[in-house]
């Protein structure tokens, strides 16, 4: 098989649950894991004469992905209506945007990838969903109603790695717009592939199948390189690529055909009659502010000092970047502090990040005393680490473990001395050119000081001293 003489082509279509505390055309809850229909009322169970009323948050959540990603946004767009039946929709339509979508345009900026086009971002509602159960299916409707935003991507991504990257990039920027929680296993992020494959060469674009129920990255990558494999030996052997719908079988890693790909005009489109077209005035527009998107955390960060990979693993979670934040002063010994003591603890459960023990800010604390030589640097770690499982201030700390170091100059000479004195024959080496004997010296220093001298000022008399 000559998966090397063709090129994947691969476009992704993000459904992303909005992070409103209610639904997009009534006032039911939008939590997840409650009882299966205890959130609902006529306008999400779709009763005849019930009508729709537009939640503002969700247009403004979709006008900040709009503006964070470069979008077009549109004074006005329409609502449509996406007619098919299905046992989780009883309305028998969606409400959804087609031909005039809020926004158009854009891209999303990918590390590594540079930016990745948009064709549209359009707000919709969610369908419910079906419960398949052993003595038989059952349809919970409390997600029928909640605001998604349908993210649609240009197909340019070449590789199921791309994808992948694509996908982590923006699920990040989405978390940092404060606008959806990135919860693939709750189905709060839920993405579509697109794949087809061409020869090398040909600019023509090939017949895409649309890959569904794809709920881990990792799914994402394994359903994409199986297909693109599947398409390419079809092709090799002569057969053609159909248009149509597969599923990903997580459990086989592969994907099968669920469906012929249904048509834009299978679904009969129509305006929404029941809502009017949804004006986005400059007001609203410029009341809309952006915050720095994960990329730019990660340029400021940089520029800050801090290492290209400290401040890639600090932005992968919002919650590092406000840590590092709340630490402040020297941003790059902050940035080691966070990807050292902190993770290392978060990994072996000490600290919690969705709970921390501790005020950040007494970090630099713990430096001061370290660069004042009151701890050595060992001494330091095990503070912080402390600081970390207790909150308890770090003065507070050194005195309880008793770390506080040696500096005192006279307490030190009294020390020095006593070595000198009781080791004449190391001395007189020293004296006749073995300068190597200072580590003996200094060691002998620090064992009377049960290892609480500081080194530093241990060397600097014993040099002074033996001339
Ligand atoms: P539909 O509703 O039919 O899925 P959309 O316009 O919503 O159509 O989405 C089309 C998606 O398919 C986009 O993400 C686009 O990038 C992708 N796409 C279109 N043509 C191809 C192709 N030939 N190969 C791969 N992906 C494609
Ligand atoms: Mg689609
Ligand atoms: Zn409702």
């Amino acid at each position: 098989m000559a998966v090397a003489d063709f090129e994947p082509v691969i476009g992704l279509e993000v459904h992303a649950q909005l992070l409103t505390r209610s639904k997009i055309f009534c006032g039911c809850s939008t939590q997840f894991g409650a009882p299966p229909n205890t959130q609902v009322c006529p306008v999400c169970l779709g009763l005849p004469g019930a009508l729709p009323a537009l939640n503002s948050g969700a247009v403004e959540m979709a006008i900040k992905a709009g503006k964070a990603f470069g979008c077009r946004i549109a004074e006005r767009s329409i609502w449509a209506r996406k007619n098919y039946f299905y046992p989780d929709l009883p309305k028998g339509y969606q409400i959804s945007q087609y031909e005039l979508p809020i926004c158009s345009g854009g891209a999303v900026p990918v590390p590594g990838l540079g930016r990745i086009g948009l064709e549209r971002i359009h707000l919709e509602e969610d369908a419910g969903k079906n419960i398949h159960a052993e003595g038989g299916s059952e349809v919970d409707l409390n997600r029928s109603g909640v605001p998604l935003i349908e993210i649609v991507g240009k197909p340019e991504l070449r590789s199921a790695e791309e994808a992948s990257e694509y996908l982590k990039a923006l699920r990040l920027s989405l978390i940092y717009l404060g606008i959806n929680d990135g919860n693939l296993e709750e189905g709060s992020f839920r993405c579509d592939a697109n794949v087809s494959v061409r020869r090398k060469g040909e600019s023509k674009l090939g017949t895409r199948v649309e890959l569904k129920n794809i709920n881990s990255f990792r799914f994402v990558r394994q359903a994409i390189e199986y297909e693109i494999a599947r398409q390419v030996e079809l092709i090799e052997g002569g057969g053609k690529v159909l248009q149509e719908t597969r599923l990903f079988d997580n459990e086989k890693g592969v994907t099968r055909a669920m469906r012929s790909k249904e048509e834009a005009h299978d679904y009969r489109y129509f305006p929404e009659p029941d809502l009017p077209p949804l004006l986005v005035s400059r007001e609203l527009l410029d009341s809309v502010t952006v915050p720095k998107l994960p990329q730019e955390v990660v340029e400021a960060l940089t520029a800050a000092g801090v290492s290209a990979a400290d401040a890639r693993t600090i932005v992968g979670d919002p919650r590092l970047v406000e840590v590092h934040r709340r630490i402040g002063g020297d941003a790059k010994r902050a940035a080691l502090f966070v990807v050292g003591e902190l993770a290392r603890a978060v990994n072996e459960k000490e600290a919690d990040l969705g709970a921390l023990k501790f005020d950040p800010a007494l970090v630099p604390a713990v430096w001061k005393l370290q660069d004042s030589g009151a701890i050595s640097s060992t001494a330091a770690k095990e503070v912080l680490a402390e600081l970390i499982r207790t909150g308890e201030a770090p003065e507070k700390i050194v005195e309880r473990k008793g770390l506080a170091q040696v500096s005192d100059t006279a307490a030190l000479e009294v020390v020095v001395d006593a070595v000198i004195a009781r080791t004449p024959a190391e001395v007189e080496k020293y004296k006749a050119g073995k300068t190597n004997l200072l580590g003996f010296f200094v060691g002998q220093a620090m064992k009377e000081l049960k290892g609480k001298g500081n080194p530093g000022a241990l060397n600097a008399l014993f040099k002074k001293k033996l001339g």
